[in-house]
């Protein structure tokens, strides 16, 4: 097994920038997630892995070994694709032993026996003489990976593997991946344009925005405290307010003033944000509370989805738009909300912030 770094990975396509400088580290058997809108740069990051895109600069590296000039078939990967359609004409068994066709067998195993390994593997023990054609999306994804895995490659590259499958099948196909991937302890570089999918099995996520990474960290860490807009907007919902500097207050904490409210926020560094100073802060729908009298606004009720376990209400305050997670369905058209001065998370303080850039729904 082996880690992967990626060093000032820069990539054009004629006019397009397709990755700026792109640096990553990631460690050996991590389940490593790329996630970001479409065109931010996640496929042409794990093809330039994969050795299928030559770099225009910056370098990939396995382990201690430098990639510059090793083919793909040289490179120890198995890679899954969106649609990576199988062998019509092969069956199932025929197609996993496709994987082994430039490698010997690990452990030198007849390839019967160890197309039978990765089928079980897959829980697919046993459909050796299927067809693909009698197969479902998520048990042809499986053969896909049982494909990818046959040689015992160093690292494992899935690009959007299930994002052709309704919803209901993803999740039970994402907890076997998972399942797998630990199981045998691959070092595996996901990409999915799906923030809960990627907030639920990595061991830490890269957001990538324009081709370039925003910020890398725990899916937890990446949650609670991101670091630019783009993220706190990217991953889950979030409100975001954009105010200035009221005064300083004691300890910590500081007044922002956004439009004509004050807020109480406490997540400042004793150090920066002198009064008038621009801050951007975050509260997440969950942490702005119906009723709350700390930090409280009243806004007007426009729209209520019922999400089975909760209700999410779009509310408008001063024309900006606020959204709330509530347990019961608001009986008003206003409703007063509020949060806790530690809920509120600053992404910025400093230069004016810049008016909200649009993120594209995934
Ligand atoms: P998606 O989620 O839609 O697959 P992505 O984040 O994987 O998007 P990439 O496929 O890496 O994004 O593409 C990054 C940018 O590079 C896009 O603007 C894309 O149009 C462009 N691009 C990628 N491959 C090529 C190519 N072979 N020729 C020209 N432009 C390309």
């Amino acid at each position: 097994m082996t880690g992967l770094r990626l060093k000032d990975v820069s990539k054009s396509f004629g006019e397009v920038t397709a990755l700026r400088g792109v640096s990553l580290d990631v460690a050996d058997g991590e389940f490593f997630t790329l996630v970001g809108p479409s065109g931010c740069g996640k496929t042409t990051t794990l093809r330039a892995i994969a050795g299928f895109e030559s770099l225009d600069s910056g370098e990939v590296w396995f382990g201690e070994r430098e990639m510059a000039g090793v083919a793909p078939e040289d490179r120890d990967v198995g890679v899954v694709f969106q649609n990576y359609a199988l062998f019509a004409h092969m069956t199932v068994g025929e197609n996993v032993a496709y994987g082994l066709r430039f490698r010997d067998t690990p452990g030198g195993q007849s390839k019967d026996a160890r197309v039978a390994e990765l089928l079980d593997l897959v829980d697919l023990a046993g459909f050796e003489d299927r067809d693909p054609d009698a197969l479902s999306g998520g048990q042809r994804q499986r053969v896909a990976l049982a494909r990818a895995l046959a040689p015992g490659p160093d690292v494992l590259l899935l690009d959007e593997p299930m994002s052709a499958l309704d919803a209901r099948l993803r999740k039970t196909l994402r907890k076997q991946v998972k399942r797998i991937q630990s199981e045998l302890g691959i070092t595996t570089v996901y990409v999915t344009h799906d923030q809960e999918e990627a907030l639920a099995v990595s061991d830490r996520v890269a957001v990538m925005n324009d081709g370039g990474v925003e910020q890398v960290g725990r899916p937890e860490a990446v949650y609670r405290r991101p670091e630019t807009r783009f993220v706190a907007e990217f991953l889950g919902e979030n409100n975001v307010f954009a105010g200035e500097v009221a005064e300083r207050g004691g300890g910590a904490g500081r007044t922002v003033r956004v439009g004509g409210q004050s807020f109480r926020v406490a997540d400042f560094d004793a150090a920066d944000a002198a009064r008038g100073s621009h801050v951007t802060f975050c509260v997440r729908p969950e942490k702005l509370v119906a009723g709350g009298r700390e930090n409280a606004v009243e806004a007007a009720v426009e729209a209520v989805e019922f999400l089975g376990e909760s209700f999410r209400a779009h509310l408008d305050w001063e024309g900006r738009e606020l959204v709330v997670r509530l347990s019961e369905r608001p009986e008003d058209d206003r409703l007063r909300v509020g949060f806790a001065p530690e809920d509120a998370h600053v992404v910025s303080v400093g230069d004016r912030a810049r008016e909200p850039e649009a993120v594209e729904e995934p």
